[in-house]
């Protein structure tokens, strides 16, 4: 009995060879320096800032020169998938226009290029003709350790401060004779296929990172498992040998814990005589707390998933903007002198991420998104916090629905003017903003008018509906009569008399306008009164005064 035999025995519905598959995804014909970028993340549920930067990197590299960026479901680890994480990761990508050029959408039935499928579980015999392929060469061979001697392995290494893993002397499996093998997989033993590896730990070899600059790794001695007995699906590490070689990817952006991986990714393209691809692994994020610097956090820091900027409605526009800034030093001044092209034209360099770590800031997002919505026309802000409420506030939703000319007049309150008023960071603070605006809001009001006396406040309401009040006036106007009021009522309508003389007066036309604009909206700081008053109409204005 021989190899073909084992390896029969372990794969014998595989036929196609790799050649088969070299022919079946040839080399991609795509313009010279034109690169091929994959997003591929595991099924989890959730999307990491971290992954959204690996994204944004994936999609500017591949848009430069006419390149491709797909998308690969990673879902080996079919425990950990969880229930529409799929459709959520497309959503995500979809809502920042990070739409892949190729991708499998299996719940659309929906698949687009031609180097798929483009879901793991699907690339089943793909993977296993490369395995059978390793197991006909000699370089791959089934191992029969159970769980509890690996465990006990594993111990013991600790203990004895040696590397953990399966090589040396603890691959006991590696040099069994072919037919042992077959005995016990006849015999219905549990294997996984592990690679005979052929490095040599004292030796080094060098690898240079787009991001990290040249790098020094021994090599990979360990003869790490390729396939799993569970499902017959292979290890994160022998998928990436296959996918990324025959999906003929570049260039892979992918988080920093997977540099320790780089040697034994090394010597799995190696024995394959494959081209590895270039390599990019990003910066950790990091965040500012308190006065130290510490790594994002999942489970401490909302920020962290992507589900944060969508419930609070960033614009897409700042979030991107925000990820760049990170992704490379010299983004921002690039932007100052480029301000309205898209961050595609940017010359994204890998050598100006910054390796030790990405700072992400909250605040300079959220300076970023002000600065976006005050340039927003007011048609752009309604369509924006009509499209967020539908999906987050129905309640809201509906209203603006039925008032959209008045809500865009509420938006248009100090926009058009030189240096707009930066009222709003994401469309989920809107509402709280102008809630006032809406009757259906403004209900059942407890006033609180600050120090002022109640009699007071009253008499300058009624005075105002009776003998000032006239909603036709212009800004001007408006003010004047405002001035007139206070003359005749008591109250200094020129703040250097009354700083010079307050005891000559009942206060000044600051507490007027100020009462006039509690009684109208409940609040002491609004944006422009006179533009409230004339959006809320007389109607509004007069009976909210009344009801003082
Ligand atoms: N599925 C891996 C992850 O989500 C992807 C790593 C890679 O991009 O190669 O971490």
């Amino acid at each position: 009995m021989n190899r073909e035999d084992l390896a029969n025995l372990i794969f014998p519905n595989i036929t196609k060879t790799i050649e088969d598959y070299e022919k079946e995804y040839p080399e991609r014909n795509l313009p010279d320096g034109a690169m091929v970028t994959r997003f591929a993340p595991s099924p989890t549920g959730f999307m990491h800032i971290g992954h959204m930067l690996a994204a944004v990197v994936d999609y500017c590299l591949s848009k430069k020169k006419n390149g491709v960026f797909y998308l690969r479901n990673e879902d080996t680890d079919q425990s950990r998938e969880v229930e529409g994480a799929v459709e959520y990761i497309r959503s995500v990508l979809a809502h920042y226009n990070l739409n892949p050029d190729e991708y499998e959408y299996r719940d659309l039935n929906e698949i687009k290029g031609s180097y798929g499928p483009y879901i793991q579980s699907e690339r089943k015999e793909i993977y296993q003709a490369f395995i059978k392929h390793l197991i006909l060469e000699g370089k791959a061979y089934p191992c029969f350790l159970t769980q509890e001697e690996m465990d006990s392995i594993r111990e013991s290494q600790a203990r004895d401060k040696r590397r953990i893993g399966i090589y040396g002397r603890y691959a006991k499996y590696r040099d069994l004779p072919v037919e042992e093998a077959i005995k016990k997989i006849q015999n219905g033993e549990k294997y996984t296929i592990r690679l005979k590896s052929s490095g040599d730990f004292n030796r080094k070899f060098k690898f240079n990172d787009l991001a990290n600059g040249e790098m020094e790794f021994p090599e990979n001695d360990i003869d790490i498992p390729i396939m799993k007995s569970s499902n017959g699906l292979p290890t994160y590490h022998f998928a990436h040998l296959v996918d990324d070689h025959l999906m003929r990817t570049t260039h892979v952006v992918r988080g920093q814990e997977w540099i320790s991986s780089i040697p034994v990714h090394y010597e799995l393209f190696k024995t394959f005589n494959f081209k590895m691809p270039k390599y990019i692994h990003i910066p950790l994020i990091l965040k500012k707390d308190g006065d130290h610097v510490r790594k994002i956090s999942k489970r401490l820091d909302p920020e962290a998933k992507m589900s944060f900027y969508e419930e609070m409605g960033y614009p897409k526009y700042a979030v991107i903007e925000a990820i760049m800034t990170i992704a490379n030093s010299n983004y921002e001044a690039w932007r100052e002198n480029h301000p309205d092209v898209s961050f595609t034209e940017f010359e994204f360099s890998p050598k100006k991420m910054s390796a030790s770590g990405a700072l992400f800031d909250l605040d300079k997002l959220n300076n970023i998104s002000k600065n976006y919505l005050s340039h927003l026309t007011k048609e752009e802000i309604y369509n924006e916090v009509l499209a967020w409420s539908e999906k987050y506030d129905l309640e809201f939703f509906n209203i603006l629905k039925k008032y959209p000319d008045y809500s865009k007049q509420i938006y248009n309150i100090e926009r058009e003017q030189k240096k707009p008023r930066k009222d709003y960071t994401y469309y989920s603070e809107i509402k709280s903003k102008t809630w006032y605006m809406y009757d259906e809001y403004f209900q059942n009001i407890e006033y609180n008018f600050l120090e002022y006396d109640l009699n007071d406040v009253r008499l300058i309401l009624n005075t105002y509906i009776e003998k000032y009040y006239n909603e036709l006036d212009t800004q001007e106007e408006w003010f004047n009569r405002i001035k007139e009021m206070c003359d005749n009522l008591g109250y200094a309508s020129n703040m250097k008399d009354y700083k010079e003389h307050p005891l000559n007066y009942k206060g000044s036309i600051v507490d007027v306008t100020n009462i006039i604009r509690i009684a109208l909206t409940t609040l002491s700081n609004t944006p422009n009164l006179y533009d409230i008053m004339k959006i809320l109409g007389k109607d509004r204005v007069i009976k909210r005064m009344q009801s003082i």
